[in-house]
């Protein structure tokens, strides 16, 4: 379990050095004690500014895959306006750090004290929900309002992705009448939401969601106001190389059009990690080195969740200088607390002459690596530097390139 001072990356911001430097690299050379993580505005407002550009609806950010304050000003100022929180904790921080922010409660079991929190003291109109029990403890916590916006959310595969969402939440479809049904009844706009799980690899998975939609508005024979096809945009992983994000829009866009909803309804999205992955990454060090396993400074309880519990496999580098010229070797991480299972088996592809006291820059970790870190053990650091150096892979600084050539073309 994580422990509360970080389960909401709710680190003060004084954490952040103020004064900027260039580079991973730069970072290295200081020889940091501590693991140190690297945050890049640029990478973030580059990402908001896609979504709001391209996806055909509203982009509206998923809280949890990064809390961080900093974060989410950066969003707002490059057009997100509109965020996804889950817990009364993420109510109260945006609504602390946008006070203008539109904010949808997307979590389908919510406490009725959080209910009614959000709905009288912060405005929420948004809720999602998907049994019956749910959309009565909505009706009661805000009495009765007729002000809301009701997501039912539906049941779909996660067949195509790296991180199934299927079995917790979303009605099946067999009983998704009854509920889309009473929902209207005590909405004043009707939406309907899912999931098609994290880092979804085809735009194939919003398709097929997007019929189980259609099924569900026929069978129910409900007016829809909102369609939200969630989360699951993906990002750039090792092995992991998604198609195009305007391949995924595009086929959302088309299916949104054909579904049997009035000429009004919004289409919305959640994502959250495709606005955040590539804002920021932890630089470590090397502590021991035995075979092919290296002893590094930050792991499972650190930024490392996913690469240890799920095998995530994250982007790495040696910062050293001069650059190695050795070949790439396989190797696998631990990390410093004194668990077995604070083990990350990747493998991770590094020069063969890496050794103890170099510095590894592991990329990708503004989603769901910082929001997840601990200090279990008395290991991991809060230290956090803002880098103006690319991220170690990007799906957008080639889109802004090509953009920026066709104005010089022009
Ligand atoms: C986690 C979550 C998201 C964000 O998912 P990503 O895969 O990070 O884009 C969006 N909506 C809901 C309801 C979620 O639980």
């Amino acid at each position: 379990m994580h422990q509360d001072h970080c389960a909401l990356g709710l680190a003060p911001l004084s954490t952040v050095a103020r004064n900027s430097v260039s580079s991973a690299l730069d970072i290295a050379q200081a020889k940091p004690v501590q693991p140190v993580t690297l945050v890049r505005p640029h990478a973030a407002a580059r990402a908001a500014r896609f979504f709001v550009e391209k996806f055909p609806g509203r982009s509206m950010y998923a809280v949890k895959a990064n809390p961080s304050p900093e974060l989410i000003q950066i969003l707002w100022d490059n057009g997100i306006t509109h965020f996804d929180v889950a817990s009364i904790a993420e109510v109260r921080l945006v609504a602390r750090t946008l006070p203008d922010a539109t904010l949808c409660f997307m979590h389908p079991v919510k406490a009725e004290e959080a209910i009614a929190e959000a709905y009288f003291t912060h405005g929420v109109r948004v809720f999602s929900l998907d049994s019956l029990e749910e959309l009565e403890k909505i009706m009661r916590a805000t009495r009765n309002a007729s002000d809301l916006t009701l997501c039912v959310r539906l049941r779909v595969s996660s067949e195509h992705s790296k991180l199934s969402l299927a079995s917790k939440f979303g009605v099946p479809a067999q009983d998704a009448k009854p509920l889309l049904f009473a929902a209207r009844q005590a909405a004043d706009a009707l939406g309907i939401c899912f999931h098609v799980g994290s880092q979804a690899m085809t735009p194939e998975a919003y398709a097929e969601a997007m019929e189980r939609v259609r099924a569900a508005i026929v069978d129910a024979a409900v007016t829809v106001d909102v369609i939200d096809v969630g989360g699951g945009f993906p990002s750039s992983y090792p092995d992991m190389a998604p198609p195009p994000l305007e391949r995924y829009f595009e086929t959302i866009h088309r299916a949104f059009e054909s579904l049997p909803i009035s000429y009004s309804a919004e289409l919305w999205a959640e994502p959250g990690r495709a606005l955040c992955a590539e804002y920021s990454s932890v630089v470590v060090r090397v502590e021991k080195r035995r075979g092919n396993e290296l002893y590094i400074n930050d792991g499972a309880y650190g930024a490392l969740f996913d690469a240890a519990h799920i095998g995530w496999r994250f982007p790495v580098t040696l910062l050293r200088e001069p650059q190695s010229t050795v070949r790439d070797h396989p190797f696998s991480f631990y990390g410093p607390t004194c668990d077995d299972l604070d083990h990350m088996a990747g493998p991770f592809l590094l020069p063969a002459d890496i050794t103890a006291g170099d510095y590894i820059e592991i990329g990708m970790l503004g989603a769901y690596g910082s929001a997840m870190r601990t200090a279990f053990n008395g290991f991991g650091s809060d230290e956090t530097v803002i880098v103006e150096d690319e991220p170690m892979v990007s799906l957008y600084a080639e889109v802004e390139r090509e953009a920026a050539s066709n104005v010089v073309k022009l």
